[in-house]
């Protein structure tokens, strides 16, 4: 039983009263900052740090390669740590009591800190990356370290287990993946990808390696096996991560690249997160111009297309002073960024600059998560949408209509499981591209399930990508699912569709923020 409470389409709020020049803060966001080795910390001073500055996730590193911060089963445990504490124990207890997010950042397949001797074991074993002159990583001065080879089946298995204990150990909320990928375009030739490569071709390569380098005639069938050995660890890892806890987070420190990343480095991340192998992704934009960081920002959340958030990752190191780092999280958020990450805590002075952002950009409380909320999906439609430009443009004043579908297939009777149906032809819709008619769909995997919620309710609004409302379009509250296309007129400039709501169910309430894709407002001509 729906209750439509009030559909008001023009209850237009200015924006001209607030001076551009004063950072604003923003509710519904992800405020992060990844850590460096794990060891030796004072946990709840960290943690109380990040909260009392308005941060709600922290991203530590306790696992690197073949080596662990935290007493493991699976890898070698590094010597450094004080080896009666469990850190990792200490940091997930902190966090939770402070209200921050922990998600442990793991360096996958490269083999930083692990000894020599378990080196010469792994090189025994076949188990580590050759580029195409048989050279090791660790020989390669554009490499330095020594990778695991994602072809070798024991490899697989280890980055497997080594994500999947953390998950099932600790108290987390999430899981980070960096590194997912290769060390270049010139790896892994080692002898099991080229016994494995011809094996999952059903041929012989006469000429190793020119026939699968480019202009060989295997070459791009080398390409999308290299990268799908990559692509199919990211999935099955997530996959079993869910399983183990279906509200843990999968992430990825993401190459900002997105060419870059899936051709030279085999990382093509985009289908990741549109497919359902991330719950978030942090690209890592590490830059000092904003325009380049806004060019990159703009690219990613137009290709992600809000199947889930993306959250910038900000290179406070080479950043010389906060109102520079103030400045990228505006910008961040300016095209469309669901939140921010820097990097790093504890390293440079971003410890010295949270208070001047405290002030400023993270001044309000930053819950709820994005990454945490009900399946959903936009239609958009109407004049609006006629712009000659294309891509996230919009004409400004013009009719914007949109169909939202919020929620989860009420249970049957015959106990089928609610949600089920929402996958249906998901994949075809997201692929499209922006036509009259484009539909945006996000259904992160640990995102609410439908067993929390037998009451949804929320307010609709179009607001300005700093958090801003510009319209009211109404609120509802209703049972498992909300159904209805509203329409408005297109403000002018930069805005976005944002749901603030709350589901209800067995487990308590919790409050979401859901967003649809920035859009821009512009001005037809003449
Ligand atoms: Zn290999």
């Amino acid at each position: 039983m729906c209750k439509w409470l009030a559909v008001t389409i023009s209850a237009l709020v200015s924006l001209s009263c607030l001076s551009p020049a004063v950072a604003q803060s923003r509710r519904g966001e992800l405020r992060g900052a990844w850590m460096g080795e794990g060891y030796g910390r004072d946990w709840p001073a960290i943690m109380t740090s990040l909260k009392d500055n308005g941060f709600n996730a922290f991203f530590p590193n306790f696992s690197i390669g073949n080596m662990a911060l935290y007493p493991s089963k699976v890898l070698a445990v590094l010597p450094d740590g004080d080896a009666s504490r469990d850190e990792l124990a200490e940091a997930a207890k902190a966090a939770r009591e402070n209200g921050i997010e922990l998600h442990v950042w793991r360096i996958n397949w490269a083999l930083w800190r692990t000894p020599e001797d378990l080196l010469a074991q792994l090189d025994a074993a076949g188990r580590l990356q050759c580029n195409s002159s048989g050279q090791r990583g660790k020989d390669d001065p554009d490499v330095k370290v020594d990778w695991l080879c994602p072809s070798n089946p024991e490899n697989r298995k280890l980055e497997k287990e080594a994500m999947l204990e953390l998950v099932r150990s600790y108290d987390i909320a999430g899981v980070q993946f960096d590194y997912m990928r290769y060390p270049g375009g010139d790896y892994c030739f080692c002898d099991g990808c080229k016994e494995r490569f011809q094996q999952s071709q059903g041929v012989k390569i006469e000429k190793w390696p020119d026939d699968v380098r480019d202009g060989g005639p295997f070459a791009e069938k080398w390409q999308q096996w290299r990268r799908g050995l990559i692509t199919s660890s990211a999935q099955e890892i997530s996959d079993a991560a869910h399983a183990l806890k279906p509200d843990i987070c999968v992430s990825l420190a993401a190459w900002p690249d997105i060419e870059a990343g899936r051709d030279w480095y085999g990382q093509d991340w985009v289908p990741w997160a549109r497919e359902g192998a991330l719950d978030f992704v942090c690209p890592m934009d590490y830059t000092t111009d904003d325009a380049h960081l806004a060019g990159l920002v703009a690219r990613q959340v137009a290709e992600v297309r809000a199947a889930v958030p993306v959250y910038a990752g900000l290179g406070a190191f080479e950043m010389k002073s906060g109102e520079q780092l103030i400045s990228q999280v505006e910008v961040a958020r300016s095209e469309g960024a669901d939140g921010f990450v820097a990097f790093a805590y504890g390293s440079g002075d971003l410890d010295k600059w949270l208070p001047d952002l405290r002030a400023t950009v993270t001044a309000t409380e930053p819950d709820p998560m994005p990454h945490i909320s009900p399946p959903a999906r936009f239609t958009f439609s109407g004049d609006a949408t006629q712009s000659p430009a294309g891509g996230r443009d919009v004409i400004a004043a013009a009719k914007l209509e949109v169909e939202i579908v919020l929620g989860w297939e009420p249970p049957t009777s015959d106990e089928t499981a609610p949600g089920a149906a929402e996958a249906v032809a998901m994949l075809d819709r997201i692929l499209n591209q922006r036509s009259t008619v484009d539909t945006y769909e996000s259904q992160p995997p640990a995102g609410l399930q439908p067993t929390d919620a037998e009451r949804i309710s929320g307010r609709i609004v179009v607001e300005s990508p700093a958090g801003a409302s510009l319209l009211v379009l109404g609120a509802f509250d209703t049972e498992w699912r909300f159904e209805r296309k509203l329409s408005f007129t297109t403000p002018e400039g930069s805005f976005r569709l944002a749901i603030y709501g709350a589901v209800a169910g067995p487990k308590g309430k919790r409050d979401f923020v859901v967003r649809a894709p920035l859009m821009v407002g512009v001005k037809a001509a003449l």
